[in-house]
């Protein structure tokens, strides 16, 4: 056996000893599942459990993140190892919190126990010594960009300048030390596999939308208001005109939901708020769509004679992995899995 052979050995001795407490972390997480930037539980286990086994590490990074450095014996890059700590709003999941309607269904739960499970690993003091470069474990908060408004109100506070986990981390410089990251994902098609490795992601920019009318009896005196609501529903459909120019390879795609329909019934609706994500293969394909979705936000606008705010969020750059790190994929892989929706 080679030197690194048997160090990997070691370290895999090592999580097969804790084997059951590391799958207990992932299903913990999964029976707390928090919406990013609320993680405060999840966070808390992550620290529990860092603390287990003796790692030094800070909380609070960008309000819930959690991160620890591990020192190699010798010199090298240093390789971050990531994992996800918020949950979707998916009320009807079947592991859904029932106060909050929050469910790990992106599987981030499983993250949390292998990042954990590789500490693991990684602590066997022989492994650590012949390590050539360090490791950056981060548990980072909100991966999802959902919960618009609860962040906007964190951004207008102070307490974040962008509304999601890893652009703060960045921005704060948890970042600037890593020369290269690796976190595992659930698979979206949990029939095929348990854990996707590799791929691509979209870029995305995200749209907070608010179409301000004017309110009125919408029984007696309708002609007196404007309809915010038809203004959001005109301009929808004329989103949904701009498909036809989406080109296929650009892997286009523009959605989302109304957050607020009104008032009351009998009102006319004075405003509705909508947030949506426009996504696409690449920056520029991004932007493109953007424009479009921009001018047919304000066309609903102009045809009800309402006005419009459109709020762009920056979101995330496309995503390509490394093969180096993709081909060195783990082949131990079982029982973590559990959120799949
Ligand atoms: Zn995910």
């Amino acid at each position: 056996m080679t030197a690194a052979a048997s160090l990997k050995a070691l370290a895999q001795a090592a999580i097969d000893r804790r084997r059951d407490w590391i799958i207990d972390i992932a299903e913990q997480a999964l029976r707390s599942p928090e919406l990013g930037f609320r993680e405060f539980e999840t966070s808390r286990l992550v620290s529990e459990k860092l603390t287990e086994l003796g790692i030094e590490h800070s909380r609070n990074v960008a309000i819930t993140g959690v991160t620890a450095s591990l020192r190699g014996g010798n010199n090298g890059p240093t390789v971050a190892v990531l994992g996800e700590l918020d949950a979707l709003p998916l009320p009807g999941h079947r592991s859904a919190d029932p106060m909050s309607g929050a469910a790990h269904a992106c599987g981030h739960n499983s993250q949390i126990g292998i990042m954990i499970g590789a500490a693991v690993g990684l602590m066997v003091p022989e492994v650590l010594r012949a390590l050539c470069g360090d490791i950056e474990l981060m548990a980072i908060p909100a991966e999802e960009f959902v919960d618009v408004e609860y962040r906007l109100d964190l951004q207008k506070k102070g307490k974040l300048r962008f509304l999601s986990g890893k652009q703060e981390f960045i921005r704060l410089g948890a970042f600037d030390r890593v020369d290269m990251a690796m976190m595992v994902h659930t698979s979206a098609t949990a029939e095929d596999a348990k854990f996707s490795l590799g791929g691509t992601t979209n870029a995305h920019v995200g749209k907070y939308v608010r179409f301000l009318g004017k309110s009125a009896h919408a029984g007696s005196s309708p002609h007196r208001g404007v309809n915010a609501l038809q203004a959001a529903l005109v301009a929808l459909h004329a989103v949904n005109t701009q498909r036809e120019t989406f080109q296929d390879p650009d892997i286009v795609r523009v959605h989302g939901i109304i957050t607020h329909g009104g008032e009351a019934a009998n009102a006319t609706p004075a405003e509705v708020r909508y947030e949506g994500r426009v996504r696409g293969r690449a920056i520029d394909v991004v932007d493109d769509a953007a424009t479009k979705v921009d001018r047919c936000l304000r066309a609903g606008a102009l045809a009800l004679g309402a006005s419009v705010e459109i709020v762009t969020i920056p979101g995330y750059f496309p995503l390509f992995n490394l093969c180096l790190i993709k081909n060195s994929q783990p082949t131990r892989r079982r029982g973590m899995g559990g959120g799949g929706g």
